[in-house]
Formats: structure tokens, sequence, C-alpha cells
């Protein structure tokens, strides 16, 4: 039985936390439509989209949106899960390099490759507790809180000014 925890300090190579982030932000929310429904959506995520299987690509997407935006507990036991599901194998380049592969995903591989190993990577960095969600309430964009302090609250420079705005209209009112 392979487990993901076993590949903790390797430097997994492909790690895109862009890419990553760009499918979770596909998942609906209430009052959030599902952007992820199309081959063409599939494309425009990556060039790797157009010989992947959507609903192979949904349900993984569906299983990180809850490992990683839902409760923190459990998060590298259900990532195993994934990895376990997805067939997860680690190759091991002629220069020293790894790279990982999933085996069971077939013609998604490609793009999920990355996917995966940016997950598997956010958990094992420690960067798991610096994944939020947009404060903003017209937006629902994953991010990294890379800050020094740790306290940003919205994706962009754009949600930030737009809320305070909205703040300081809601104060003004009352
Ligand atoms: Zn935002």
């Amino acid at each position: 039985m392979r487990y993901i925890v076993e590949v903790d300090d390797v430097t997994l190579q492909g790690s895109d936390r862009t890419l990553l982030l760009a499918l979770l932000d596909t998942r609906p929310e209430p009052g959030f439509s599902d952007e992820l429904t199309t081959v063409g959506q599939l494309h425009a995520l990556s060039p790797n989209g157009w010989s992947a299987d959507l609903t192979t690509v949904i349900a993984v997407r569906d299983d990180l949106v809850r490992i990683l935006l839902g409760p923190r507990e459990g998060a590298s036991e259900a990532l195993s899960d994934l990895g376990r599901r997805l067939g997860l194998t680690l190759a091991f380049g002629a220069n020293g390099g790894v790279s990982l592969r999933l085996i069971e995903a077939g013609s998604s591989a490609p793009l999920l490759e990355p996917v995966v190993a940016a997950a598997i990577e956010l958990w094992s960095a420690g960067d798991l507790d610096k994944l939020r969600v947009c404060r903003s309430s017209t937006c629902i964009v994953p991010f990294v809180d890379t800050s020094p302090r740790g306290h940003r609250e919205f994706c962009s420079p754009r949600c930030a000014t737009r809320e305070r705005v909205h703040r300081h209209r809601a104060a003004a009112r009352r």
C-alpha cells in the first residue's frame, strides 16, 4: 500500500499551485454556478484539458474542494485515499528528479498530475492553513496567503477595494 505521506520531503516536479487554485475556483457555491461543465472550460484551464475526461476531473475537483477548503482534520488521510484511487506512483528521472504519475486517471492524467502534485506539495509544505477563500461577498476565489503576517482577507486588491467601499457605504447609511 502506498501512502502519500511517504513523499513528504520529496520535491515534486511540475507542482502547479496556480492550476490547482484555478480548478478549485470553478466549484459551484450558493449563488455561484459551476464553471466546469464543458470540455471548453476544461481546455481553458489547461492545454491538457482537451484529452481529459470531464467527469473524472469534476470528481477529483470535488474531492479536492472537500479536502482543501473544508475542515482540515483528516486532510492527509483524504489525500492518501485520493492518491490510491488515482493509482498514484512516483517516477524517478535519470537526473535524480521525481515526478508524480496517476496510473488510474487515464486520459485525464496529464491535467490532473500537476494538480494533485500541487495539492500534496501544499499540504507537505505546511501551507494548507494558508489556503483561504476571498472574504468578498461577491467572490469565491481561493488563494494562498503568503503575506508576512498571514492576515490577508481578499484574493486581489480589486476585491479589497470593492469591499472597503461597500463597508464604508454601509457605515454611512447607519
Ligand atoms: Zn476576491
